[in-house]
Formats: structure tokens, C-alpha cells, sequence
């Protein structure tokens, strides 16, 4: 589904923070991407979202070059591509049921669509009773299952969650991790970066490990090596 085809990336002339990545990605997987800070963990996903250019090598997604890709494209295939970041991204002056519908109006859903799905989603990420909340009034794991829903909500075939665990305690973080466990069973691609080395153990999935920019192990039984 996703392929690196010896992919390098310099930001500047004297630093790689990717150099000569190949791997692919098929449908269906849990992949966890780890490294220490400056591996080049969030520069691989920022590669798949196309947010930066490799400086050589291809990126594809299926049959499709991401980075020749013109606006149009660029934005019908971010949509077949769900987001979750550290950080939330969530819109502060919207309640939870109005983050998830403000998704899905920009994803052109009818009202009916809308009022459908939105407590659906709200309840699998077990928020349903604080759909009227703000961001400010949920917790920071309540955040990122809120995050977690509205990321889902389109039906993406694939959620890229970057330190999604970052900011939250090790009870806040299992409840994530089993989320996205639960997603990935329903048959969504994850691809998940991460420093813990508990949430790797927990999912017991295929773990790539980067160390200054190249791949240094491909594990498929999800040790944590570093
Ligand atoms: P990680 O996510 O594993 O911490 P990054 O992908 O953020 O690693 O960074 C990899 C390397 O690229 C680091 O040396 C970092 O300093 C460098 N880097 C990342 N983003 C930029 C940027 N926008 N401009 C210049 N250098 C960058």
C-alpha cells in the first residue's frame, strides 16, 4: 500500500535525516516506526503525507508517486489518509461533536450523514456522554480518543498517528493503544511513531527501528531494540 523506494532526505546540504529507506507497507498492518529523537521518525510521515519532498527516490501509495502528485490529487489522497498527532490539532472553539461534524462537512457529508455517524464514532472511542464537552474540559487521553474519532470518521484506509501517546500517562496511553488496536482489527492500516517502549510491547506488531536516518532493524514480532 505505501512503498519507499530507496528514499533519502536532506533538509539542508549537511543534514540527512533520511538516507536510502526502502520498505513497504501492505494493507491491514500495525507498523510501529521507533528511534531516538532526530532519527527521522516524523520526516518519514511527513514523506507519506506529503508534507516534504524526498531529495532522491519515490514514495508511492499504491499505483500513485505521492510527490508528483498536483493540488487537486494532493488533497483527494490526504483524505484517504487519517491524522493524529501529539498535540491533538483539535479546534479549541468547537465541543467534541463539533470537531468530528466539521470533518466530515469538509469532506462533503450531508446533515443526515452527519447526525448518523458522529455518535457512532463518539461511542467507539467511549465518549459519547461528553460530546458537548469543549477540548479545554477533556483530559489529555480524552483528547486523543476525540482525535482518534475525528481522524477515523471519513473512513480513511489508513491513520498515520505520530507520538500519539506523547503527552499522556501510562493509563491514558494503554486506552489509546487498545483503540487503535481495535481500529486496525476493523481492517484500517496504522502506521504509529513512538519512543515507549511499552506501548511497543503492547501491540506486538512489526516494529521498524531508525537510527540516523536508515533503517536498522525490520522486526516482525514487535520487539523494542533500542
Ligand atoms: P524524529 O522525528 O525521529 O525526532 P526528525 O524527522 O524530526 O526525527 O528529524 C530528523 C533530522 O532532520 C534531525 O537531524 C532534524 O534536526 C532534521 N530536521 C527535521 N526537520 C527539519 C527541518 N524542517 N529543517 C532542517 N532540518 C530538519
Amino acid at each position: 500500500m505505501i512503498y519507499f523506494n530507496d528514499v533519502s532526505k536532506q533538509y539542508q546540504k549537511d543534514t540527512t535525516a533520511l538516507e536510502g529507506i526502502s520498505l513497504s507497507i501492505n494493507a491491514g498492518e500495525f507498523v510501529s516506526i521507533v528511534g531516538h529523537s532526530g532519527a527521522g521518525k516524523t520526516t518519514l510521515i511527513k514523506l507519506i503525507l506529503a508534507e516534504e519532498g524526498p531529495t532522491d527516490g519515490t514514495v508511492f501509495f499504491e499505483s500513485v508517486d505521492i510527490h508528483k502528485l498536483k493540488s487537486n490529487d494532493l488533497t483527494k489522497l490526504r483524505r484517504r489518509i487519517g491524522t493524529v498527532f501529539q498535540d491533538f490539532k483539535l479546534l479549541s472553539n468547537k465541543t467534541a461533536y463539533e470537531n468530528i461534524a466539521f470533518a466530515m462537512e469538509a469532506a462533503g457529508k450531508t446533515d443526515e450523514e452527519i447526525a448518523a455517524d458522529v455518535p457512532h464514532v463518539l461511542d467507539l472511542v467511549d465518549l459519547l456522554g461528553k460530546a458537548n464537552h469543549f477540548p479545554s474540559q477533556l483530559s489529555g487521553g480524552e483528547k486523543q480518543r476525540l482525535a482518534i474519532a475525528r481522524a477515523i470518521i471519513n473512513q480513511p484506509e489508513v491513520i498515520i498517528a505520530d507520538e500519539p501517546t506523547g503527552n499522556l500517562d501510562p493509563i491514558n496511553t494503554y486506552e489509546v493503544v487498545q483503540i487503535l488496536k481495535k481500529i486496525n482489527d476493523l481492517g484500517t492500516t496504522i502506521v504509529l511513531t513512538t519512543h515507549n517502549r511499552g506501548v511497543i510491547d503492547s501491540i506486538g506488531k512489526r516494529v521498524i527501528t531508525l537510527e540516523k536516518g536508515r533503517i536498522v532493524r525490520d522486526d516482525k514480532d514487535g520487539r523494542y531494540m533500542i
